[in-house]
């Protein structure tokens, strides 16, 4: 596939409007979509350019099931995430917290200045998270917005069936639901002579729980992976693609007219 030349970037590509166009565009209704990634070390077989890669694959398969009307717009990707914890293995290119931070509330001003009333967050890079829940309420507090804050993973249940538990428990980057989508959408940025197997030793604590360890890549792994590259192929990518498309177009459809005070049951006895 090439995502270039898909719906995402030919037609629902916010930027590739006029002012004129963007300003009559329905504004009550309506969602921007800013995809964020990271270029950071993914093992020794894998691009760094993966999360990107990935963001920008998975919102392609994702548009093409959305239509004009259905006015969700994609913002160009940010290719840079904060990858602190993978910094000094080399082609990492890293934003600080802060950096990253101050360029997202830019963009949200930017976005509401221009009349939207909703932006997403999209995010394929797992250290990108705990910040991005922080930056997307202070963008929701400063500019007044509704935010949200997607991962792409937010949805592995649907890959039950493709993976072990193990994998989608343990295989937390670059492992076999990572190298397949690469595979899938550039095969030839693959070198899967060198895909490892590698997993972190998930016994002693668990690292997305209670008590929190603050790990950096060189604590759990050798060769930079958590999962099971070698097990990879073009024909799971695909899969993961469709399932997780599917998901994403739906819940962007969903946010793209969700009011806040939805939350609220009105329900209060007085
Ligand atoms: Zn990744």
């Amino acid at each position: 596939m090439n995502r270039y030349k898909s719906k995402a970037w030919q037609e629902l590509f916010l930027p590739r409007l006029s002012k004129r166009e963007i300003g009559e565009l329905e504004k009550e209704n309506g969602l921007i979509v800013l995809p964020i990634g990271a270029v950071e070390q993914h093992g020794p077989h894998l691009p760094v350019y993966t999360d990107t890669l990935i963001a920008e694959g998975i919102l392609a398969a994702s548009f093409n099931q959305l239509a004009i009307e259905n006015n969700v717009w994609m913002l160009p990707p940010l290719a840079y995430g904060k990858s602190t914890e993978h910094l000094g293995h080399p082609g990492t290119i890293t934003l600080s917290a802060t950096t990253l931070q101050q360029v997202i509330i830019d963009i949200g001003k930017s976005v509401q200045v221009s009349g939207f009333r909703r932006i997403v967050l999209f995010n394929t890079h797992g250290g990108n998270i705990d910040l991005l829940n922080m930056i997307a309420r202070e963008l929701r507090i400063e500019t007044g917005m509704m935010v949200f804050r997607m991962n792409a993973m937010d949805f592995k249940s649907q890959l039950t069936e493709l993976f072990s538990e193990k994998e989608l428990t343990d295989g937390i980057h670059g492992g076999d639901v990572e190298t397949s989508l690469v595979l899938a959408l550039e095969k030839d940025w693959v070198d899967m002579d060198y895909a490892p197997t590698e997993f972190y030793n998930s016994d002693v604590l668990d690292i997305k729980g209670g008590p929190f360890a603050a790990w950096v890549i060189d604590d759990l792994s050798e060769t930079g992976i958590s999962g099971d590259a070698k097990a990879a192929t073009v024909e799971k990518g695909e899969e993961i693609l469709i399932k997780l498309s599917k998901k994403i177009a739906e819940t962007l459809t969903e946010l793209s007219c969700f009011e806040m005070e939805q939350f609220q049951k009105k329900t209060v006895v007085k």
